[in-house]
């Protein structure tokens, strides 16, 4: 499932696509993928619009797509995108096949295509006047990797609950899933059960040096397992596992409803 790496990594691979592409259609049929965020037509909102710029929220990826020239009274608008489960880009040349699950098309003018491809259709694309519409409608938390970022500590410590859970919730901090918020509670040594309010200002400064760490590892690795470093819990995610810092075993849980791998033994309550 798409986490805060991987959207910053479509978000890289839609910049070296599609960035500067102008629109001449868009086939946009499938209701739930493009009528649920949003009621906005993009079929008829963008062609001649040009993409511009790009930004990302935790799990969500903004692009915008500006008017013909200088058309001031024209403003821009942006294309939202969420990933869900399944949801992914797909950029063709001119003729190539087109894969299955293309549930959005972009053409563009030199007959290049961006696809938003996604089997299960939990994939999210809409049309917004700007990212902080949609960020504040849905609630979502603080960007850990923004500039105005300003530590887990003040975002999080006042929320009640289990730590792994708080990491979890979007209004909380935008973009951390299972995958990273297991992997972050392992190498900070917290247990993820652990009460956030009992946390001590020396574990909130582990656990966002972890945070930071892993999530631009994870980016600069372009999220594949195999390179990631061989003291991460990710490439082993399985009971009985050896913990590769304390030759601890490693266990499954549910914390927050979710299926959680720690390591008992250095992660502690
Ligand atoms: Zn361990």
């Amino acid at each position: 499932m798409p986490e805060l790496p991987d959207v910053a990594l479509f978000r890289q691979f839609f910049r070296r696509t599609a960035l500067g592409r102008t629109i001449s259609s868009v086939e946009a049929r499938d209701p739930l993928v493009v009528g649920s965020l949003g009621r906005r037509n993009l079929a008829t909102e963008l062609p001649g619009r040009t993409f511009r710029a790009s930004r990302r929220h935790g799990k969500y990826l903004f692009a915008r797509a500006d008017p013909p020239g200088n058309a001031r009274n024209r403003r821009p608008v942006w294309v939202v995108f969420h990933f869900g489960m399944t949801g992914s880009f797909v950029f063709l040349q001119p003729g190539a096949p087109r894969p299955s699950h293309a549930r959005v098309v972009f053409f563009f003018r030199d007959g290049c295509s961006l696809l938003f491809v996604c089997p299960r259709r939990f994939g999210r694309v809409a049309l917004v006047d700007r990212p902080e519409g949609l960020i504040g409608a849905k609630r979502l938390g603080p960007d850990p990797l923004s500039r105005g970022f300003r530590g887990l500590r003040r975002a999080l410590s006042g929320r009640r609950g289990a730590i792994k859970a708080i990491l979890l919730d979007q209004t909380a901090l935008a973009g951390v899933g299972n995958l990273y918020a297991d992997e972050v509670l392992f190498q900070a040594g917290i247990h993820p059960r652990a009460a956030a309010a009992s946390l001590e200002q020396k574990r909130w400064g582990r656990l966002w040096r972890a945070l930071d760490r892993v999530l631009r590892t994870a980016i600069e690795r372009e999220v594949d397992a195999k390179g990631f470093p061989r003291a991460w819990l990710l490439p082993l995610r399985e009971e009985g596992a050896r913990c590769p810092r304390c030759a601890g075993r490693i266990a499954r849980g549910l914390v927050g409803g979710r299926t959680t791998y720690f390591c008992p033994r250095h992660q502690k309550m």
